[in-house]
């Protein structure tokens, strides 16, 4: 069914970003504000999850960076506004295991986690650059997404999830990164997440046409990922764009 909608969830922000953390090689000096986002997709009769955000602020100082969190943005509250109950979940389909994107895993009691297996062998091993992004033991904690490992899904490029609902492997941010491709009914719409984290990744400065992530594990990749996004058409939607709450719900 080709009529779902997709709604950005705001779950809280990060202050203060170096700004080629996010455009790479681009934007030294600059810091910016950035949202942290869950997305809930209907459609097909069916809710489904992407993402579920990152953690309570105080892990997040401790092992990362300030978050931002105000009640009213718990993504209990966030999901609750919208009349969803997290343990109704069924279904949440993960873009990749980065602490920001998969901390909140254990609020949903009965859903299975779609996540791609090549995502998961580098999350237990990475490279020390990816090491703190991925919570390894190297930075003294465990990531929090392996008390639902049990409920992990694992599977292998791209895949129909549901009719009008499906998850498109582009590699390059990390290797199991997958975007999620949905069918509304004014044309496709792609969940980019980090492989585009802001509007300006996709749109490119002229100088490129698009621009990778600061944080990557493959350019190569990266670079295939741009063309087979070309490839699809679909209308993106990035991962950490302020600009994407200018609507409620999309389309
Ligand atoms: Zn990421």
């Amino acid at each position: 069914m080709p009529n779902c909608t997709i709604r950005p969830l705001n779950v809280g922000h990060f202050p203060k970003i170096d700004k080629p953390i996010l455009t790479y090689m681009r934007g030294f000096g600059e810091s910016i504000r950035v949202p942290v986002v869950m997305w809930a997709v209907e459609g097909a009769n069916q809710r489904i999850l992407i993402d579920t955000g990152s953690g309570d602020p105080q892990r997040a100082l401790k092992y990362h960076r300030p978050l931002e969190q105000s009640e009213g943005q718990r993504p209990e509250s966030v999901l609750q506004r919208i009349g969803w109950n997290p343990e109704e979940i069924e279904l949440v389909i993960l873009t990749h295991l980065h602490w920001d994107h998969c901390s909140n895993n254990s609020l949903f009691s009965r859903a299975e986690f779609i996540v791609q297996e090549e995502e998961v062998n580098y999350a237990n091993s990475p490279l020390p650059v990816h090491a703190v992004a991925y919570e390894t033991p190297l930075i003294g904690t465990s990531p929090l997404w392996v008390e639902t490992a049990s409920r992990f899904k694992m599977i292998r490029g791209d895949q129909k999830v549901f009719p009008g609902i499906s998850s498109v492997h582009l590699p390059g941010h990390s290797p199991g990164f997958q975007g999620v491709l949905i069918e509304t009914l004014k044309g496709p719409y792609l969940i980019a997440g980090d492989c585009l984290p802001l509007y300006e990744n996709w749109e490119g400065d002229g100088h490129e046409k698009h621009i990778p992530s600061g944080v990557h594990t493959d350019l190569f990749s990266y670079y295939k990922s741009f063309k087979k996004l070309e490839e699809i058409g679909a209308t993106p939607l990035p991962g950490h764009d302020m600009r994407i709450f200018d609507k409620r719900v999309y389309p």
